[in-house]
């Protein structure tokens, strides 16, 4: 994995440098000629700086001019002002990772590098999303640990161009008519996602009407939220080639099954003899948790409701996250319970070690994947530092339990509006310490921004308001 010094020196500009000019040499044999530098905002909207192929030797060594203001646009890119970012005054330094440059396979002649910011004197901006993940596996790391983790992207496609969301397949949940119907346009995406050197596992029609997910393979957390960029991008690209669009919202029409944004987690320790073990498999604890797994998976379980301000980021998931929808509308765990907001994945018999891990299924895809997993790795490092142990894992869907049911078993709705999530959040001091005090402050004053932009609007017109913005 590469690294992201704290402060870049003169030796670090002068190394990017050198290595960019190879790295452009080799995308223009394969007929690049720009390269996107990408970031995505605390709002989970992926934007972007371009480069001419020949500029990226001198944007690696000195970075592309970019405001700070970034940090404060919310979805309909109004702009707001906290206290630690705000006004006009400020220049950052978007610098291209060059060991993740690749070329676009869905936008030929493009090439796409995830970008990390510094301030002018080389300083790591403290609300760089990808720089904090780094921290936070390192901070693991010095501990013995890593993580393995990958997005699953679920979307919907409309057809025509239009704003309003028409299905653009007729066929069932789930069902092969599905695919049949936009056979050529899957297809594609599956060779564009290959041609990028993206492994996908799985692709299929989801519940949703015009509804697909892909599965991705599982990576170190900044590759997986690398690749959960890469393939949102190849997935709208290719949509749009096809003459349709593809909403990545987490609830594209106010009465329907939503979008999640899934996270797969797991933790290994690291063992430099036999190569690193999966804490959450092989283990005396519940499901075959080693105590460490459990107590990483007790402190991202403790923290649901707090970790939702990042993970559930917009007024819309919390029309997504209702009970009975397979989003995980309830704080509680359960071994494959698609209901439970942490769902335990245990794998089949015989591939457990490889394949155990955590679900965290009240995430969706309006989070920003590099804070969505620094915040995940700060809750379960809180957990394994605490020796945390797990609740009774939970069989059923919880909305199926009485009032006086769910409180007995210790389960809990997790909070139901973006507000509530906000508060708790700014309340959390393991996330305060983790991500800093600009980064809760900066979340906090966004969400709250987006709260108040939508605070009048019906169900149907935060839908609308969400639809095409991530
Ligand atoms: N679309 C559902 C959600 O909003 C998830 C369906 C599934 O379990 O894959 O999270
Ligand atoms: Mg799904």
């Amino acid at each position: 994995m590469d690294q992201i010094p704290a402060t870049l020196g003169g030796n670090d500009r002068a190394q990017m440098g050198a290595r960019a000019a190879e790295t452009a040499r080799r995308l223009t044999g394969q007929d690049v000629v720009a390269v996107a530098l990408t970031w995505v905002d605390v709002s989970g909207i992926t934007r972007t700086k371009t480069v001419p192929i020949n500029r990226l030797e001198h944007a690696a060594a000195w970075g592309v001019g970019m405001s700070p203001l970034f940090d404060v646009f919310l979805l309909d890119d109004t702009i707001v002002s906290g206290r630690h970012i705000g006004g006009p005054v400020g220049d950052l330094r978007l610098h291209p990772v060059l060991d993740r440059v690749v070329p676009f396979a869905a936008l030929p002649g493009w090439a796409h590098a995830p970008a990390v910011r510094f301030a002018q004197d080389g300083a790591v901006h403290p609300l760089d999303a990808r720089a904090l993940l780094y921290r936070e596996t390192v901070r693991l790391g010095e501990e013995g640990w890593e993580a393995r983790a990958a997005f699953e992207i679920e979307w919907a496609v409309s057809a025509g161009d239009g704003d309003a969301f028409v299905p653009a397949a007729r066929g069932p949940a789930y069902g092969m008519a599905r695919i049949s119907e936009l056979a050529p346009y899957l297809r594609e995406l599956l060779t564009d996602l290959a041609q990028t050197g993206v492994t996908v596992l799985q692709l299929h029609p989801e519940y949703a009407a015009g509804q697909f997910e892909i599965s991705v393979a599982a990576e170190d957390p900044i590759g997986a939220a690398d690749t959960a960029v890469l393939v949102r991008e190849t997935v709208r690209a290719v949509t749009l080639r096809h003459g349709m669009r593809a909403s990545f919202s987490p609830k594209v029409e106010a009465d329907t099954v939503g979008n999640g944004g899934h996270v797969h987690l797991s933790l290994w320790r690291r063992d430099v003899v036999n190569g690193p073990a999966n804490a959450m498999a092989g283990g005396a604890g519940p499901c075959g948790m080693s105590a460490y797994g459990e107590a990483f998976a007790a402190g991202i379980l403790r923290r649901l409701p707090a970790l939702l301000a990042i993970g559930a980021p917009a007024v819309a998931s919390y029309l997504r996250l209702t009970p009975s929808h397979w989003a995980g509308a309830y704080a509680c765990w359960g071994p494959e319970n698609r209901e439970a907001a942490l769902r335990f994945v245990s794998g089949v018999q015989g591939e457990r070690d490889q394949a155990a891990n955590l679900e965290i299924k009240c995430f969706d895809p309006a989070a920003n994947p590099y804070l969505a997993l620094a915040a995940l790795l700060a809750a379960g490092r809180d957990g394994l530092a605490a020796g945390l142990t797990l609740p009774e894992p939970v069989g059923v869907d919880p909305a199926t339990l009485d009032d006086g049911e769910r409180t007995a078993r210790g389960i809990a709705p997790l909070p139901s509006s973006l507000d509530a999530a906000v508060a708790v959040f700014e309340a959390d001091d393991v996330l305060r310490d983790a991500l800093g005090e600009a980064v809760v402050d900066t979340v906090a004053t966004v969400r709250r921004g987006e709260a108040e932009l939508l605070a009048d609007a019906t169900p149907e017109e935060v839908a609308a308001a969400t639809r095409w913005r991530h």
